[in-house]
């Protein structure tokens, strides 16, 4: 391959700008360069945070030895020649001033031979100047340190942070490469310390584990879709294993690690209700999207991802979360909570007073002393304003995604060769602790939370009671009196909602309603409650057309359901479970609390040590 000095036109088009910036930069493009060379062996090793020194090492094509000084020249590079090249640009680096930058603000030393060469090359480079050109004896491909970066730049250099916060950056740039290029073998080093290493064989829940290390990670399942062009693939984590926060989310499209709060936005949609408020699921998420359709991002700095589309991406992502969760293997299982326990440890040293909810499942070794036994942070409950912010948010980037299916055509499903979960595959069994109904099938036991079923079974009962135009309600015998603010009295679109929900109110007084018909499914004192609540939210000027806020309530009023105490009938708990399984969402309470629990076979024969693991 031949380095071409790129024409000043071209070179003025690429955003060039300040390629480097830090420490994690020169190894992102120097890894990238390695990449590009077709290396299928990459070894990062830094010093110092990379301040001391850079040394990546590959495996590739090298670079000849009449092009090597080349190679340091502003706008060389052997990967463009036109500007009608960088639209369909698929290699990574394409600047062609990564090496020169480089070279210009460190020590630079870099050994290369390819596969022709007899012998290979070294050069040494001090602030850009030349010390160094000689022959040696090396293996093929390329190895370049850089030590001292911006020693000549005083003013640079006064921006580097700490050593931890430079090497934190890197790990996380070279682990995100190595998990999207999974053909690869990647060697990270940080001051002679192994930090992770990957096999290369293309397998990628081994080079997630191998990078992030999290045992958990195990428990992630695939989440695939492809649809019109469009691809998601990747692993997402069940329901029952959560975090407090997002930075457990990798996003990738086309290859690139990218920002993109329209695959968060698709996630969370996928998880809707089934995540308990404040808490956000682990994912790996690639996406392949023809780059006709997204913004070529130039600018090396701008991660966040411009899709032409974004309602497609985000419906892709929304069903392939909705359909990898509606497998039988998503089933929130005991496994999870151990995993939790030991997740808490790290996450929430800090807060020891943390909320725990009822989760005292028997331990095995794995749970260990330390960890508290929290399954689900209480979410602190998210004020109705912040609700609208989000939804007002949402608006903007989103329609209901039932439309685009339509428009989109079915979906074809990749087939994973994992079942959906299927309730007539259960046999129930006794009911214990007059809370939990067991049930098993072939390969797991479960618990099911009686008042988590009921809780769901009436919200949905609600939430279609709203939508629905056929209300059922019931005629209170001794009506209700409801005390509303002045204000509201002549206003008629809160008693237009609540109308449309199956309450009917009578203007009484001066500033009061009475309350004559309820919801069915509404105890009085729950119905009671609920208006009330409905009256001060809309006082307080939250507009409550808006079905979050409306969910938000029917969440918060939503006390009829059987308390965790309550002695059912086996009837009751036939209807119940008959009840729940019509429903849309059986799997979570609506604050996100899973409605059973699933103990593989497999899991408790470990613990009886009837199975190695
Ligand atoms: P670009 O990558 O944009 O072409 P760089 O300044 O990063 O520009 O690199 C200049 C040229 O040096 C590349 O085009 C490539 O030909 C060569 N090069 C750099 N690093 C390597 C490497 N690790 N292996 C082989 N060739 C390399
Ligand atoms: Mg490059």
């Amino acid at each position: 391959m031949r380095i071409n000095i790129l024409p000043k036109d071209v070179a003025d088009k690429i955003a060039a700008g300040e390629v480097i910036e830090r420490p994690v930069s020169v190894v992102k493009e120097l890894v990238e360069n390695a990449i590009d060379a077709g290396s299928t062996d990459i070894t990062v090793e830094i010093t110092g945070g990379g301040k001391e020194s850079i040394r990546v090492s590959d495996n590739g094509i090298g670079i000849e030895k009449d092009d090597v000084e080349k190679a340091f020249l502003r706008h060389a590079t052997s990967k463009i020649s036109k500007t009608e090249d960088l639209r369909n640009l698929i290699t990574l680096g394409f600047r062609g001033e990564a090496l020169s930058s480089i070279a210009a603000v460190s020590r630079l030393e870099l050994i290369t031979k390819t596969e022709d060469e007899k012998t290979g090359q070294r050069i040494v480079l001090h602030g850009g100047e030349k010390l160094t050109f000689e022959s040696i004896g090396c293996p093929r491909g390329t190895t370049i340190i850089v030590r001292d970066l911006f020693y000549n730049l005083p003013a640079r250099l006064k921006f580097m942070k700490t050593e931890s916060s430079e090497s934190g950056q890197i790990i996380d740039m070279v682990s995100r490469l190595a998990i999207t290029r999974t053909d690869i073998r990647f060697k990270l080093i940080s001051n002679g310390k192994t930090v992770f290493s990957t096999i290369g064989n293309n397998d990628l829940k081994a080079a997630i584990l191998s990078v992030y290390k999290d045992r958990e990670y195990k428990e992630l399942i695939p989440c695939e879709l492809k649809r019109k062009g469009l691809e998601i693939y990747g692993y997402i984590s069940r329901p029952s294993f959560s975090r407090a926060n997002k930075r457990s989310q990798y996003f990738f499209v086309n290859g690139r690690t990218v920002k993109s709060s329209v695959i968060e936005k698709g996630l969370s949609l996928g998880y809707k209700e089934r995540l308990f408020e404040g808490r956000s699921p682990i994912a790996f998420l690639f996406v392949e999207i023809d780059p006709n359709d997204v913004d070529v991002n130039i600018h090396p700095n701008k991660k966040e991802v411009k899709f032409d589309n974004d309602i497609e991406v985000i419906s892709l992502v929304q069903d392939a979360v909705i359909d990898a969760l509606n497998k039988k293997d998503a089933v929130s299982t005991s496994q999870d909570i151990y995993v939790k326990a030991e997740e808490s440890v790290s996450s929430y040293k800090g807060s020891p007073g943390k909320a725990s909810f009822n989760n005292e499942v028997s331990s095995s070794k794995d749970n260990n002393s330390k960890a508290p036994n929290v399954i689900f942070e209480k979410g602190e409950q998210v004020g109705i304003r912040d609700f609208l912010k989000q939804e007002t948010r949402e608006k903007k980037t989103l329609s209901p995604s039932n439309e685009i299916i339509e428009e989109l055509g079915n979906p074809d499903i990749v087939a994973t060769g994992v079942l959906p979960f299927d309730f007539d595959d259960l046999t129930f069994g006794e009911t214990i602790f007059n809370t939990y109904i067991t049930a098993t099938d072939e390969e797991n036991f479960y618990l099911f939370d009686q008042h988590a079923a009921h809780e769901r079974i009436n919200y949905e009962k609600f939430i279609s009671a709203y939508t629905n135009s056929e209300k059922n309600s019931q005629i209170l015998l001794l009506p209700i009196t409801i005390d509303v603010p002045v204000e509201l009295i002549d206003d008629e679109n809160w008693v237009g909602i609540l109308t449309k929900m199956g309450f009917s109110l009578e203007l009484f007084g001066e500033n009061s309603f009475i309350l004559r018909e309820i919801p069915e499914f509404m105890e009085i004192s729950e119905a009671e409650d609920f208006v009330n609540t409905f009256v001060d939210e809309y006082h307080e000027g939250n507009p409550l057309g808006n079905r979050v806020v409306i969910d938000k309530l029917i969440t918060k009023a939503c006390k009829s359901s059987i308390k965790a105490h309550d002695k059912i009938t086996n009837e009751e708990i036939n209807a119940l479970i008959s009840q729940l399984k019509a429903c849309g969402n059986p799997y979570s309470c609506p604050h996100g609390r899973p409605t059973f629990i699933k103990f593989r076979l497999y899991d408790i024969e470990r613990m009886f040590k009837r199975v190695q693991g």
